[in-house]
């Protein structure tokens, strides 16, 4: 379970005030999209929730715990490009993260812990779909396939809240669309809360249950920088009954 809340967080770089008054509270399995024009903030609200930044003002929380200071393993994020080591196989990009988690010291497990680890990655990348890759560097994959691997390494880790910073922004329509499914499925087989931040408003709308836009309402022409961003406008997409409705269906068979 992961329901997040923005307290009046605020952000600003030296005298630029990107973000202010963000007042959000994200429920439990939400799929948040985030719209707006580049330059809003969007990317800035999520390295906030990655504890990549911390805000100028006030506080987030998650499940009512101010968020740690450092990223953690209970969030992962899939960036547009490069989430991905270049230097290892598509099979030791899945396994770093908890090899890090078990063993921070040498970021190695030996014996059969490793087996095991070996196993759950290796069904972790069958599951989206990469199970025939394992061996491969992510330069031989495509650009759908190193998504997919990112999605993969970041799910690793069990996060209670998975960060998708225009995931897809540079893949083609068909690709798109299928890794669109994927990470339909993926949320509702690992419950997790998703907060992911498009360009593409058919995409928030068809993925999101809920979409914000951030946008700037105030312009001082005399001082550009003063003002940021807030959040311009809230929608649910998918009503929670009829998703809720959905879920008993599917688990009805
Ligand atoms: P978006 O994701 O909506 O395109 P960003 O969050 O990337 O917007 O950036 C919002 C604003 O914050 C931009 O004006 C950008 O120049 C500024 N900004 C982002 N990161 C930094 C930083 N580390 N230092 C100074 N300004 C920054």
């Amino acid at each position: 379970m992961a329901i997040i809340t923005f307290d009046n967080v605020s952000k600003s770089y030296g005298e630029t005030v990107v973000l202010e008054n963000i007042n959000l509270f994200i429920d439990d399995n939400e799929f948040l999209a985030v719209v707006g024009p580049s330059g809003a903030g969007k990317s800035t609200l999520l390295r906030m929730l990655l504890s990549q930044e911390a805000p100028s003002g006030g506080q987030i929380l998650i499940d009512g715990e101010p968020i740690a200071p450092e990223p953690m393993p209970d969030r992962g994020i899939v960036f547009q490009r490069y989430s991905v080591f270049p230097h290892r196989t598509v099979i030791g990009n899945v396994m770093t993260g908890p090899e890090w988690q078990a063993a921070p010291l040498m970021g190695r497990l030996f014996g059969s812990a490793r087996a095991d680890l070996r196993d759950r990655a290796q069904a972790m990348l069958d599951r989206v779909g990469l199970g025939g890759h394992a061996a491969l560097y992510p330069a031989q994959l495509s650009g759908g396939q190193q998504q997919r691997l990112a999605i993969a390494q970041a799910l690793m880790t069990k996060p209670k809240v998975l960060l998708l910073d225009e995931p897809f922004g540079a893949l083609d329509p068909g690709t798109r669309k299928a890794m669109h499914q994927l990470v339909l499925e993926l949320w509702e087989e690992h419950q997790m809360t998703v907060v992911m931040v498009t360009h593409d408003l058919s995409e928030a709308f068809h993925l999101g249950t809920r979409v914000i836009a951030v946008d700037k309402r105030r312009h001082d022409p005399h001082a550009p920088h003063r003002y940021g961003s807030i959040i311009t406008s809230d929608f649910e997409a998918k009503p929670r009954l009829a998703r809720s409705l959905r879920r008993a269906e599917r688990a009805a068979g």
